[in-house]
């Protein structure tokens, strides 16, 4: 009940303005946003290679309605890896890229501004030695960022995608990607999304979750475990014992259990979002965990 009015919330433009514009939000947005500008994340960047865990940055923003705005991201995720680059930080590292961001929202042709949009912050991760990965968003957009991932898969075979083990359709999605060379995130799923798409009960999507890592860690991709959650880190512990894969998690978020995993060597890496559109991701956060929400009302009453 309280995931779903936060997540109501996350795509209320009134509860957006009451958020954003009180100046009390700042210091707790501060745990999960890494900061404004883009030294903000270099500087994010450096500590967390430092300390052996590894980077997908992601420039905040969604659901633009400009095309304006959607030439102004790609120009961010341009100027961050350029930056990246001349820090010595750009190899190995990763962008994260809602296509809802770059114009897959718009109407008409969106689909095709967002996978040209797409495409050029691909050429310049490329560049610099850096890969991609294009978040999922609502179950409406599932069809067309699949699309759009096997086109730019055809020049960028590194480019990566994120399965949600809430919807129905994943494991046949898992199957689809698990081949050679396939980058493939699985998570949860952070949107409010209706029963007939979607597992509601906490434990389903948990059991589900499980079952597609099984297909991911038994294929011939690259699977990214991005979780939270103890038991599921576990249980990818011992599925993917011997192969290689990653565990991923947010900024902000267990850093403590982030460093004990980068320390035994095995491969830890962390998403940091950053830029002043931090509403819609902030909320999702809150949504995700009772504590996270009673940490923001206590910041909020104690000033
Ligand atoms: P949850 O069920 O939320 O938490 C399980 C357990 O984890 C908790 O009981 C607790 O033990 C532990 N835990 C969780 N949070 C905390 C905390 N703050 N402090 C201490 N312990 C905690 N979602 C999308 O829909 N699309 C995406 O593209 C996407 N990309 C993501 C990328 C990364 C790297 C990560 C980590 C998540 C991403 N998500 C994405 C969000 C994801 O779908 C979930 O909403 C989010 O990760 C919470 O799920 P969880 O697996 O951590 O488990």
């Amino acid at each position: 009940m309280l995931r779903t009015s936060l997540l109501a919330a996350a795509r209320s433009p009134w509860a957006r303005n009451v958020v954003e514009r009180n100046p009390l939000s700042q210091p707790v947005v501060n745990r999960f946003v890494a900061g404004a500008l883009t030294p903000d994340a270099v500087s994010a960047t450096r500590s967390l290679v430092e300390s052996g865990r590894a980077v997908t940055i992601d420039y905040l923003g969604e659901d633009t309605t400009e095309v304006a705005d959607a030439k102004h991201t790609v120009e961010a995720y341009s100027s961050l890896l350029s930056a990246l680059s001349e820090q010595g930080l750009a190899a190995g590292a990763d962008v994260s890229v809602k296509l809802s961001a770059v114009g897959q929202a718009l109407p008409g042709d969106g689909h095709k501004i967002a996978l040209d949009n797409a495409r050029l912050i691909a050429e310049a991760a490329s560049a610099v030695g850096a890969t991609l990965t294009l978040d999922m968003e609502d179950h409406t957009t599932t069809d067309s960022t699949l699309e759009i991932l096997s086109e730019l898969r055809v020049d960028f075979p590194w480019v990566g995608a994120v399965l949600q083990a809430y919807l129905y359709r994943t494991e046949a999605d898992a199957r689809d990607l698990a081949s050679a060379g396939s980058r493939v995130r699985l998570c949860k799923g952070a949107y409010r999304e209706p029963d007939s798409v979607a597992y509601q009960d906490k434990s389903e999507v948990d059991r589900n979750y499980v079952r597609v890592l099984r297909i991911l860690m038994q294929g011939d991709g690259y699977p990214m475990v991005a979780s939270h959650d103890p038991r599921i880190i576990a249980i990818a512990g011992e599925l993917g014992a011997g192969r290689d894969f990653e565990y991923q998690m947010l900024y902000g978020i267990r850093p403590g259990e982030q460093e004990t995993i980068a320390r035994r060597g095995d491969k830890m890496r962390v998403y940091v979002p950053y830029g002043v559109q931090w509403y819609g991701y902030f909320m999702r956060r809150l949504a995700e965990r009772p504590a996270n929400l009673a940490f923001f009302l206590r910041a909020l009453a104690t000033r």
